[in-house]
C-alpha cells in the first residue's frame, strides 16, 4: 500500500520520540540506527546502574518501536561513504528526513598534548563502561591521580565510575566559571559528594568568595547544595579523595609518548557579567596540576559525516523556519545560501549538543516531527512502501529489525536472571548477531 514515507535517522530518545510522532499521524516511519540496539544515550551513555531508568526506558521505546506503522532498522549507518547518504534515501522516495543521529563525536579541545596517552574524552569512557562496540572492547587505563574538566553531570557520572572501581587516589574535577555556575545537579552529586574532601572544598569557596561576592552571588547557596548533597549521599565505596578547582582553563597536557600524561596546565579565569549569562575570561596566570590521567567532560558534537552542515557543534539550523514549533526551528539551512534545505529536519541533541536529559530530547523529538508534518501537508507523494523495505532488507549487511530487537532484549534479560545480575548486555556486535543466529 503506498504511504508517504519519512526516514528518521538515529533511534536515540529523540529519534525513538520523533517516530512515534509522525506514525501516530499517519506516517510510515523508517528509522534507521547505526547501533544494533535502540536507544541511544539511554543506552550508552545513562550511567550503568541506573537500572530501573534504564531498563523502564528499554520498555518504553520497545513498545514505541511496535508501531505498525513504524519500521527498524538497526545496524544501519547513514552519511557519507556509508551505508546510505542522505541523497541515497532521498532518491528512495523518502517525503522528508528527520536526523537524529545525536551529538556523538568527541570535541577536540585543539590544545597541546591531548594525544597523549591517559588524555580522553568523556565520549570514549561513558561508552565503555556503558558496553557500546567497539569502545567496549578498547583498553582506557585510568590512573591513580584524575583530572576531570568541566562540572557537568557527565563529570558527576565519570567520577563516580572512577571512586567505584577502585584504584584512583584522587579526581580533581575543574571549573571554567565559579561555584554559581556548576551544572551538576543535586540527584548526581549524590553518588560523589561522600568522597568530597570538606576541608579542602571550604578553603576553595574561601578563595573564590571574593570574586562571588563581586558578581552578586551568595556563596551560602554553593554551601547548602553540597551540604544537602552530603546528607542523602551514597555509602563510602573508596577511599578516592575528590576535590573541585574553580575558574580555570586547560591550555596544555604536559608528558611524553612513552610515560603518557603527567602534568595539566591551565589557565587561571576571571568571571565577566555580559547581559544575562557570567562569563569566564582568562587572565594571564596559569596553575599546573600533577595528573597521570585527564577525562575532558565538555560536552560533544555532532557528525559532520552525515552530510549536513554543521554551525560549531550542531547541524545547521535556519534562524527562518517555515514550520516552527513552539517558536523553535527544526529545519536545517544551508550556511553558503543561506536558504532552507527543503525536506530535512534535525532534532534532540542534534538540533542542541549535549542539551538535557532524555525527556528533554524526546519533547525536542516530538517537536521535530510535528515540523515535518507541518510540511508534509504541502509536500511529498505517497510511495510504494514495500519496495523500499525490500531493499533495505536486502542489503549485503545483516539489517535489525524490531522483532530482533526484542528477541535481543528477551535473551539478555534471560542471561541477567541466568548470572543473578540486575541487568546484561552484549558488547559487542558479534556477539549480538550471534545471539539472534545471524553470522
Ligand atoms: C554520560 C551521559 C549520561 C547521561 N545520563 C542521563 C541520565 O541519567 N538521565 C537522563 O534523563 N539523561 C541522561 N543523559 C542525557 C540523554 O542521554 C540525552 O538527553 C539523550 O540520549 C539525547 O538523545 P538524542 O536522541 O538526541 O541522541 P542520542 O541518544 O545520542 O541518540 C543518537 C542515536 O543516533 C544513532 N546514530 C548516530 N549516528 C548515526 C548515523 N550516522 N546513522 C544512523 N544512526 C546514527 C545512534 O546509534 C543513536 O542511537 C546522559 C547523557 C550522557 C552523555
Amino acid at each position: 500500500m503506498n504511504h508517504k514515507a519519512v526516514a528518521v535517522i538515529g533511534a536515540g530518545p529523540a529519534g525513538l520520540f520523533a517516530a512515534k510522532t509522525l506514525a501516530d499521524n499517519g506516517m510510515k516511519v523508517f528509522l534507521f540506527n547505526r547501533d544494533i540496539r535502540p536507544g541511544g544515550l539511554a543506552e550508552y551513555g545513562i550511567y550503568p546502574e541506573k537500572y530501573r531508568l534504564k531498563t523502564g526506558l528499554r520498555k518504553q521505546f520497545m513498545g514505541f518501536l511496535l508501531h505498525e506503522n513504524i519500521l527498524y532498522f538497526g545496524n544501519v549507518d547513514v552519511g557519507i561513504d556509508r551505508d546510505y547518504s542522505l541523497s541515497d534515501l532521498q532518491e528512495m522516495g523518502f517525503s522528508a528526513i528527520l536526523v537524529t543521529t545525536g551529538a556523538q563525536q568527541i570535541k577536540h579541545l585543539g590544545l597541546e598534548g591531548e594525544n597523549l596517552p591517559r588524555v580522553y574524552h568523556a565520549w570514549e569512557i561513558v561508552s565503555n563502561y556503558n558496553d557500546l562496540p567497539p569502545y567496549s572492547q578498547q583498553n582506557y587505563p585510568i590512573g591513580k591521580r584524575v583530572v576531570i574538566v568541566g562540572v557537568g553531570n557527565v563529570m558527576a557520572d565519570i567520577a563516580r565510575y572512577c571512586i567505584n572501581k577502585g584504584g584512583v587516589d584522587e579526581i580533581l574535577a575543574v571549573a571554567r566559571r565559579g561555584p554559581a555556575e556548576i551544572k551538576f545537579h543535586e540527584t548526581e552529586f549524590v553518588h560523589i559528594a561522600q568522597n568530597l574532601d570538606r576541608t579542602d572544598f571550604e578553603a576553595e569557596i574561601k578563595r573564590v568568595t571574593p570574586l562571588m561576592l563581586k558578581m552578586g552571588q551568595d556563596p551560602n547557596e554553593t554551601w547548602a547544595f553540597v551540604e544537602k548533597a552530603c546528607e542523602n549521599c551514597d555509602e563510602i565505596a573508596s577511599s578516592t579523595n575528590l576535590r573541585l578547582r574553580f575558574l580555570k582553563s586547560p591550555s596544555r597536557f604536559i608528558g611524553n609518548e612513552k610515560d603518557g600524561l603527567q602534568r595539566v596546565e591551565f589557565v587561571e579565569n576571571t568571571l565577566i557579567k555580559t547581559n544575562h549569562t557570567t562569563r569566564a575570561e582568562a587572565t594571564s596566570l596559569k596553575t599546573i596540576f600533577e595528573a597521570d590521567t585527564v577525562i575532558l567532560a565538555v560536552g560533544s558534537s555532532v557528525d559532520a559525516r552525515v552530510g549536513l552542515p554543521v554551525n560549531k557543534y550542531e547541524f545547521s539550523v535556519s534562524s527562518f523556519p517555515e514550520y516552527p514549533q513552539e517558536g523553535l526551528s527544526y529545519e536545517v539551512m544551508d550556511p553558503v545560501t543561506e536558504k532552507n534545505i527543503p525536506g530535512i529536519f534535525v532534532a534532540g541533541w542534534s538540533r542542541l549538543a549535549s542539551y538535557g536529559l532524555v525527556g528533554i530530547s524526546g519533547r525536542d523529538g516530538t517537536r521535530g516531527a510535528q515540523a515535518a508534518l507541518a510540511y508534509l501537508q504541502d509536500h511529498g507523494k505517497s510511495v510504494a512502501c514495500e519496495k523500499i523495505e525490500d531493499h533495505v532488507r536486502g542489503a549485503e549487511k545483516p539489517v535489525i529489525d524490531k522483532t530482533m530487537v526484542e528477541e535481543l532484549l528477551s535473551i539478555e534479560a534471560e542471561i541477567a536472571i541466568q548470572r543473578g545480575l540486575p541487568d546484561y548486555k552484549y558488547s559487542t556486535n558479534k556477539e549480538m548477531l550471534s545471539a539472534l543466529g545471524i553470522r
